[in-house]
């Protein structure tokens, strides 16, 4: 006789889901697809009428690629708007982008050889534009690419016209506060660019530099010290000796008189062994001792000029290294001029944009870049004797962040808006703001109590120009209905209308001012700090656009506390006197596989735009879910092997899940609860723990949990349920309760699955939606996140508990299996001997021991023990005797002629 092939007997899963993502090639389809039903607007139109959720876009830099960091920073964000849109809220995107500044110009003069003397201003800045533009939509194609949903097509651009408007508008509102102040003072400088760089443009690097010694004569020490004394002072920047002006000294401070040969040297009194050996002094004798504060007011005389100076008090003054006699250059110092003030000792700077010498340091240093003048300097105190020591010191040095050269001081006429008079308000303004990390509040309070006033102006031409004037008197015109004037020429003409037209074309018509009796005016040539361009876009692309302020949240990388996040807070306290941002999330760079900065130059980036096309964004997408972004993270081709791992576990469940409910329709076939077996009301419960943590770990923005969480909800349903589950999925009848109860979990587990991941891997729960039977929307997106429901906490106790004895049972299985006892577990014959706790709990739980632990027979004997000791429990297994089942695989005493058990007899027999 024939034997008869049972296979199609069996409920196979089906399912067209394929089990290989090949994301890399069906990504760009899913967004074809989701562009072709305009998803974005679909879900923004679902969610009409429901609180807004305002996420504005920081704008990233529009020049070149996008590396990993910008992907990390859309793609977090895309999981924030894409949960916020699944959870009651209605949360738009639009993208922003920062088109002004340095890097562009530089682009154009050296990247693309463009001779900018050879042309206009006004034609230069379209050049600027175009380039910029270009770079806009290069970019915006490889944001896209990611999986990011936004207003792609409606973004803000700090050069669009009504933006540019808008700014000098947030601008003039400053005016009118009168914190905006045109003043004489030391910035960074940058000589290789010509320009004054603001704080965020700013590099630490080592330097060599040389360390000075220099003795400064005393003229007039008010009969406290001899009068042939000489204050010894120290310095790294000999070049600023001839910007000296004072000599600080710290009020509490001891300082001691010492002579050396027949020399008498003022010093910091803790410095003296310091400098005793340094300097080689021998047999030196303490002559004197005296304070600081005694000090003040005495004179010296500066060795290379005729010029008499005072030495005054200043708190800084440390006696960390140096003499504790600190040289002050008001013009090239911030703290030096702060204190310069104080003294009224001016401001005096004799270097040149250029970063040489000018006529005011002498005829000797005349011309020199400040390097050369430090050994010119040297050589000139040298001749005077009034050098004790030269040496070469290795420190942290600031340099251009995009030329990588050393930046100076230098005083120069600036425009400057003034923090300190908002300083308290926007301090409490932090308080109110919520800080993920939490460290979040100190770093930017830290910040903003550190800053000096913010310098504004950049002598440079790709940007919103300062809407001043000047009158032939030179005296400055800034007046708010003056710059409304302008921001309505800047609406329609755009910022360059600024260079394009003279004065007069710009003034209102009429406008007259006392110092200008003729009628002459002239306008202003400095451009914006580009800080206050993205700083201001809380006006230019969120109020302009009907979106509420504050924003709900900003999204950065931490480098943004001294950019973004700083200069939009103080625009925004200066204008709408509370913070632009109810939620700051920051998040750190990302590190190559040893944990170094990854860079162009070496080559040791990940390209996401690669990543794209082999792995596909969803799975870099997955990576960002796995990392804890708040600090500094690392990405390897390796660890995206990792999580490569991750996600076919991930997908395979769905396939599994998916391939069992090809007949399932939960409307009709659902299973009340009620009437579930006790294992498939554990999973449900269980499910509904993953969806309650995961909403959870969403809300504060724990993306990593939410991850964690998923995968080992996957490991766990796979082996305990899954597994186990296959017996009556494809045994029993079709249409059975069994089958049916189980199919009702597994349909609830993959719709709870596939909406709690959209957020993060969109492409993958867009694509598994499609193939659930009966789906009512076009795509997942438009669904919310599941609704968590309320259970009865004692089931779950009883088979948390039950987890215990699941575990001891799969170790005897284990050891069985290793001693060679049985093969699959499912030939085997399991005895328990349950005692106290375990003994209790089988009395009290209904549920198929044999088929949860995947063995053809299982038996409970209350008397004895078996070999394997489990935790009030121990354990035989034998294998199962008996006949192999041809359709269930089950070993069971008896099956008829064709091999079949009576239990598949009884399903088939329909
Ligand atoms: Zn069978």
């Amino acid at each position: 006789m024939e034997k008869k092939n049972y296979k199609d007997t069996l409920n196979m899963p089906k399912t067209d889901f394929p089990m290989r993502g090949n994301l890399g090639n069906k990504e760009p389809l899913i967004q074809e697809r989701w562009n072709e039903m305009d998803l974005y607007n679909l879900v923004q139109k679902k969610n009409e009428g429901r609180p807004k959720y305002i996420l504005h876009d920081g704008p990233p830099y529009a020049n070149g690629s996008i590396h990993a960091g910008h992907a990390l920073n859309k793609i977090l964000k895309d999981f924030v708007i894409r949960y916020k849109n699944m959870s009651g809220f209605q949360a738009p995107y639009i993208p922003g982008k920062d088109t002004h500044g340095l890097p562009i110009e530089n682009a154009l003069t050296k990247k693309k050889k463009v001779n900018r003397k050879a042309m206009s201003v006004a034609d230069f800045r379209e050049l600027c534009r175009n380039y910029a533009l270009e770079q806009v939509s290069i970019q915006k194609e490889q944001f896209k690419r990611l999986g990011v949903l936004g207003e792609w097509d409606n973004p803000y651009i700090t050069l669009d016209k009504k933006f540019e408007a808008s700014q000098i508008r947030v601008f003039s509102k400053m005016v009118e506060r009168g914190l905006i102040y045109k003043g004489l003072k030391p910035v960074y400088w940058s000589p290789s660019s010509e320009t004054a760089l603001a704080e965020a443009e700013i590099e630490y690097h080592d330097h060599v530099s040389p360390s000075i010694y220099v003795a400064m004569p005393a003229v007039d020490t008010m009969s406290k010290l001899p009068k042939n004394t000489k204050f010894l002072i120290w310095t790294t920047t000999p070049w600023t000796i001839p910007a000296n002006l004072a000599i600080a000294v710290g009020p509490e401070i001891e300082y001691v008189l010492v002579e050396v040969d027949s020399s008498k040297y003022l010093i910091g009194k803790s410095r003296f062994e310091a400098l005793t050996e340094l300097l080689n002094w021998s047999e030196p004798k303490i002559l004197q001792n005296i304070f600081g504060w005694e000090l003040e007011n005495m004179t010296y005389k500066h060795p290379l000029y005729d010029r008499v100076s005072p030495i005054i008090l200043a708190d800084y003054v440390t006696l960390e290294d140096g003499t504790g006699l600190v040289h002050t250059a008001p013009g090239h110092g911030e703290d030096d001029f702060i204190v310069g003030q104080k003294y009224g000792l001016g401001v005096f700077c004799p270097v040149d944009e250029k970063g040489c010498m000018t006529e005011e340091a002498g005829e000797r240093f005349k011309g020199l870049f400040v390097e050369d003048c430090n050994i010119e300097v040297i050589k000139a105190l040298d001749e005077l004797g009034v050098l004790l020591g030269r040496f070469d010191i290795t420190h942290s040095y600031p340099h251009d962040w995009r030329t990588g050269k050393p930046v100076i001081f230098r005083a120069t006429a600036q425009w400057f808006a003034n923090i300190d008079s908002l300083k308290g308000e926007i301090l409490q303004a932090i308080q109110t703001v919520k800080w993920y990390p939490s460290w979040g509040d100190v770093r930017l309070s830290n910040m903003i109590k550190d800053r000096g006033s913010w310098c504004i102006s950049r002598q440079r031409v790709w940007g919103v120009p300062i809407p001043a004037f000047y009158t032939e008197k030179d005296t400055a015109i800034l007046d708010p209905k003056v710059i409304e004037h302008i921001a309505k020429i800047f609406e329609k003409e755009g910022s360059n209308s600024w260079f394009k037209k003279d004065a007069k074309e710009l003034l209102p018509k009429g406008y007259t001012h006392p110092d200008s009796p003729n009628g002459i005016f002239r306008k202003e040539t400095d451009i914006m700090d580009v800080w206050f361009d993205s700083g201001s876009s809380h006006h230019g692309a969120m109020m302009d656009r009907g979106q509420p302020y504050p924003a709900d949240l900003y999204l950065e990388g931490s480098d943004q506390y001294r950019g973004w996040f700083n200069s939009s807070l103080i625009t925004g306290v200066a204008t709408e006197n509370q913070s632009p941002y109810k939620t700051i999330v920051s998040h750190g760079f990302i590190l190559d596989g040893e944990g170094k900065p990854m860079s162009k130059s070496k080559g040791n980036g990940v390209d996401p735009n690669k990543v794209n096309k082999t792995l596909g964004a969803d799975i870099l997408r997955l990576w960002v879910a796995s990392v804890d972004y708040q600090s500094d993270v690392t990405l390897s081709d390796n660890l995206l092997r990792q999580v490569s791992e991750s996600y076919r576990k991930i997908r395979n469940t769905i396939k599994f899940l998916l391939g069992n409910i090809y007949d399932y329709n939960d409307e009709l076939d659902r299973v009340d609860f009620d009437n579930l077996g006790e294992i498939d009301k554990y999973v449900l419960i269980k499910t509904n723990n993953l969806v309650k943590e995961v909403l959870a770990a969403y809300d504060d923005f724990r993306f990593d949990v939410v991850y964690r969480k998923v995968t080992n909800f996957v490991t766990f349903i796979s082996s305990f349920y899954l597994d186990p589950a296959k017996d009556v999925l494809y045994i029993e009848k079709a249409d059975s309760l069994e089958r049916r109860q189980i199919q009702t979990v597994i349909y609830k587990i993959l719709d709870t699955l596939i909406r709690l991941l959209t957020p993060i891997i969109p492409h993958t729960t867009s694509e598994s939606y499609l193939h659930i039977p009966n789906i009512k929307e076009k795509d997942v997106y438009l669904l919310d996140m599941p609704k968590v429901e309320e259970y009865d906490t004692e089931l779950e106790k009883l088979y948390d508990d039950f987890m215990e004895l699941r575990e001891d049972v799969l170790k005897a299985l284990e050891d069985a299996r290793n001693e060679k006892i049985i093969g699959k577990s499912l030939k085997a014959h399991l005895v328990l001997y349950p005692k106290g706790k375990v003994a209790n709990l089988l009395e009290k739980i209904n549920v198929n021991l044999a088929q949860i632990f995947i063995v053809s027979k299982l038996d409970i004997k209350t008397e004895g023990f078996g070999k394997y000791k489990g935790n009030d429990v121990s354990i035989d297994v034998y294998v199962a005797e008996g006949f192999t089942c041809n359709r269930c695989w089950q070993v069971v005493p008896e099956v008829n002629e064709d091999g079949i058990c009576p239990r598949c007899q009884e399903v088939i027999k329909n």
